[in-house]
This record gives C-alpha cells, sequence and structure tokens, in this order.
C-alpha cells in the first residue's frame, strides 16, 4: 500500500493511516518509536484525530541496538551486511525538492524508494525475530500451543527454565529459532518443599 501528498489531500492521507493503526494488533517500524510514530501522533492532533486504539509497537532498530554490535545501525547497512538488499537510490534532498515542485518522475522515485524501504524491512523483521525481546505472544491467538514470536507449532522440549516460583519447560521453535517456556510450573515451589 502506498499514499502520498501528491495523490491523496494530506488529511485524507492521514486520516488513511489512522485507520490502519486503529485496526493493527502491531506495528513493524525501523526506529518507529522515536520518529515515525511521534510525526504521526504529531498529525493526528494537527489533524484534530483522537489516539488510535492501543496497539503494540516492534521497533527493529531497537532490536538491532540492543542485541547485536554492528559498526552502523543504520537500515541500509544491515540490509548490506545481511545481503538482504539495499535501499533505492535517489538524489538525496534534490528528490524531496522536485517532490515539493510537484514532479511525476521524482514521485514515482519516491514512491519507488518508499516501497522498498518496507519490503526490505520485512526481510530484517524475519532476520532477527528469534532475537526481538517482547515480541506480542503469538499463543494468543492460537487454541494450542505455539511459538510465542512467530506462531508455529514445530516446537521442541529443551530443557527447563527455572524461576524463584518453579521449573517450567522451556521450549525452541524449530521455525524461527526463538525460545519460550511452558505457562505453567512443571515442578513448583509446593513440590520443592515436599520434596525436602
Ligand atoms: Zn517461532
Amino acid at each position: 500500500m502506498f499514499d502520498s501528498v501528491h495523490q491523496s489531500s494530506p488529511r485524507e492521507m492521514i486520516k488513511g493511516i489512522h485507520e490502519l493503526l486503529n485496526e493493527c494488533d502491531a506495528t513493524v517500524t525501523y526506529n518507529g518509536i522515536n520518529f515515525d510514530h511521534k510525526h504521526l501522533n504529531a498529525q493526528f492532533l494537527l489533524h484534530k484525530l483522537k489516539p488510535p486504539a492501543p496497539y503494540k509497537t516492534i521497533d527493529l532498530l531497537r532490536t538491532m541496538k540492543g542485541r547485536f554490535k554492528f559498526p552502523s545501525n543504520k537500515l541500509d547497512y544491515i540490509t548490506r551486511r545481511l545481503n538482504i538488499g539495499k535501499k533505492t537510490e535517489h538524489q538525496g534532498m534534490e528528490l524531496w525538492q522536485k517532490c515539493m515542485a510537484g514532479n511525476k518522475a521524482a514521485w514515482r522515485t519516491m514512491r519507488e524508494y518508499n516501497e522498498n524501504d518496507v519490503l526490505i524491512m520485512e526481510e530484517v523483521y524475519k532476520a532477527v525475530l528469534p532475537w526481538i525481546k517482547s515480541h506480542p505472544n503469538m499463543n494468543l491467538l492460537s487454541e494450542d500451543r505455539c511459538c510465542s514470536t512467530c506462531g508455529s507449532h514445530s516446537l521442541q522440549k529443551r530443557g527447563n527454565s527455572i524461576s524463584s516460583v518453579g521449573t517450567y519447560q522451556r521450549y525452541q521453535c524449530l521455525t524461527c529459532g526463538s525460545w519460550s517456556q511452558s505457562s505453567n510450573t512443571i515442578f513448583g515451589r509446593a513440590k520443592i518443599k515436599a520434596a525436602a
């Protein structure tokens, strides 16, 4: 999906995004917490729109910064390094100026640039999926136990996870590789006391 002030009015464009946010469970962004969502909120306020229904935010820049040490966390660097494509090249600020002047060719490049950004970001999401902390729990959408990160039912029991309350069954997802654990203890504190 693509929209811009070249094909819609600013208000129509902002309302379209507001509707999408209203119906989504989660967004996936690259620096969305500090950039995209704040810019959008500012526009919602200016257009007198109420806050959209609450949604979860998966900010891949936070995952890159929090879980890895790369020389750069720029999306272009990361996609090149992981061999999953690269950003569409453009003339820099000149492109924005041409778009503001209503240049059709510039708008075609802008559209291509933005659509490609979403596609390469999706590849980064897939690549770092098992590393994302606090990913929305996919188990809540499934009747039987599945991977809490990707929703796959291909889980393998791999050891136990022990907390101060008890012992839980630990699983690794054979599809995405992320780790999860049972919600119920398999060996609780009461049993530990009884055993002692
Ligand atoms: Zn998984």
